[in-house]
């Protein structure tokens, strides 16, 4: 099929060219001397990311699930008790990963469209007066239905119970996209993957721990080998890997990491926000409802929209596919068929987003739903227009590295309209 593929599913997100060729590499010795300079950078500045100082991340040639892995069974030993709210898919498979590991998960059934119940999480905390709960484990984004959750409110919730328990979070598909601060919301196991917000292919799940996730894996018994943090710390600490690390996937982290910022973590952030609202806009022109039940609630990462009753939302995901080459997100569960999803979330810009937001539209007329063509497109159009940033100036071409310094023109500092209006005249 000619011209690209519209991947909008909420991960794997598109992989910036920058990116591509940051990875297309021969092999090299992962043991050679010139290793640590990379691996070393990477395990210093991927703190900025989890915006901690105290934490020590970890970097698993896993996905976002390893991540889980990693952070339950370097903390936990069978039996412990876990907290754990479950709003979703993804919080769901937690849970499961979780039992499977023998933990006992107490979980608080909060319905979907909703997010970390943060009054009943300090009821239980309260009530908890021996200390038995271990950890509180919270999906920050749930991706299933585009929710996140307030995780400072579940931080001030764990204070206000005076809860010594760990505070897990997924921010699988929140972390470099939408603002996540581990040290300030004291989350003593942050968890992520690289085929998001990274805007890397799959293969890299990301643990960050707080120094008391890293003194609880003193006593915690659950058997761990892969994901064994004692063996990973000592080999990262003189800037190797105890196996074979996934070379490519580095290089290309390390130019994940050079986009973010450059863009800013700030800017990134807002970025996705002014995305989502577009796509919000639409949504509300279409006159379909979010499956998050409240603004609170709103995802900017991930928007899952209903479809009207009588219509599957998994034919307007196929006719999309293979009509328009374009990739919509499936409703997963409980949801199935209910909703599609956008994902909004790693290198995007406007002009991408209408597109995919033309294609759903097509693809929802095309199955019988009655939505104006164009509507949802205008509304997110007026959206990027109403909140666009000042026009950038102009890119002045960079003198030639042995040119001698430029006389400065009549009429103002060079590349000022000034200096222009000058030069033209
Ligand atoms: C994608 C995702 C995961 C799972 O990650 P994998 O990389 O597929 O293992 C976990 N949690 C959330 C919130 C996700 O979006």
């Amino acid at each position: 099929m000619a011209g690209r593929n519209f991947l909008f599913v909420p991960g794997p997100t598109n992989v910036p060219d920058r990116i591509l060729r940051a990875m297309d590499r021969a092999m090299e010795d992962h043991r050679s001397s010139a290793f640590p300079a990379l691996a070393s950078g990477l395990l210093r500045d991927l703190k900025s990311v989890f915006k901690t100082t105290a934490g020590q991340p970890f970097i698993f040639p896993a996905t976002g699930t390893g991540g889980w892995e990693a952070a339950l069974v370097n903390t936990l030993s069978p039996g412990d008790r876990v907290l754990a709210p479950r709003y979703g898919q993804f919080s769901h498979l937690w849970i499961d990963l979780a039992q499977r590991h023998g933990l006992r998960v107490d979980i608080i059934d909060v319905d979907w469209g909703e997010g970390a119940p943060v009054e009943r999480i300090e009821e239980i905390l309260t009530a908890d007066t021996q200390h038995e709960v271990k950890g509180v484990l919270i999906v920050h984004n749930e991706t299933a239905t585009g929710v996140t959750s307030d995780l400072a409110a579940v931080r001030r919730a764990m204070d206000a119970a005076r809860h010594p328990a760990l505070l897990y979070v997924d921010g699988v598909s929140s972390i470099g996209a939408i603002d996540f601060r581990m040290d300030e919301w004291k989350v003593d196991l942050a968890i992520t993957g690289s085929q998001k917000g990274l805007m890397l292919p799959p293969g890299l799940g990301l643990v960050c721990a707080s120094p008391r996730a890293l003194a609880a894996g003193n006593q915690a018994k659950c058997p761990r080998v892969f994901f064994d943090f004692g063996d990973m710390s000592k080999a990262n600490a003189t800037g190797y890997f105890p196996y074979t690390p996934s070379l490519p996937l580095l290089h290309g982290l390390r130019e994940s990491l050079a986009m973010l910022f450059e863009e800013g973590l700030d800017n990134v952030f807002a970025r996705h926000r002014r995305l989502a609202d577009g796509v919000r806009a639409a949504v509300r022109a279409w006159g379909l409802k979010l499956c998050a039940r409240a603004p609170k609630w709103h995802s900017d990462t991930v928007s899952a929209i209903l479809v009207p009753d009588g219509f599957n939302a998994a034919d307007v995901i196929d006719v999309a596919f293979r009509r328009y080459n374009l990739a919509l997100g499936a409703g997963l569960a409980r949801v199935a068929g209910k909703l599609f999803r956008i994902g909004h979330l790693g290198d995007l810009n406007e002009l991408m987003l209408l597109g995919a937001i033309a294609g759903t539209e097509m693809a929802m007329r095309d199955v019988g739903i009655k939505v104006t063509l164009g509507a949802g497109v205008a509304a997110a159009a007026e959206h990027y227009r109403g909140s666009a940033a000042p026009l950038p100036p102009r890119a002045v071409a960079a003198p030639s590295a042995d040119a001698q310094p430029q006389p400065q023109p009549p009429g103002g500092k060079p590349g000022s309209l000034a200096s222009r209006a000058a030069v033209r005249a």
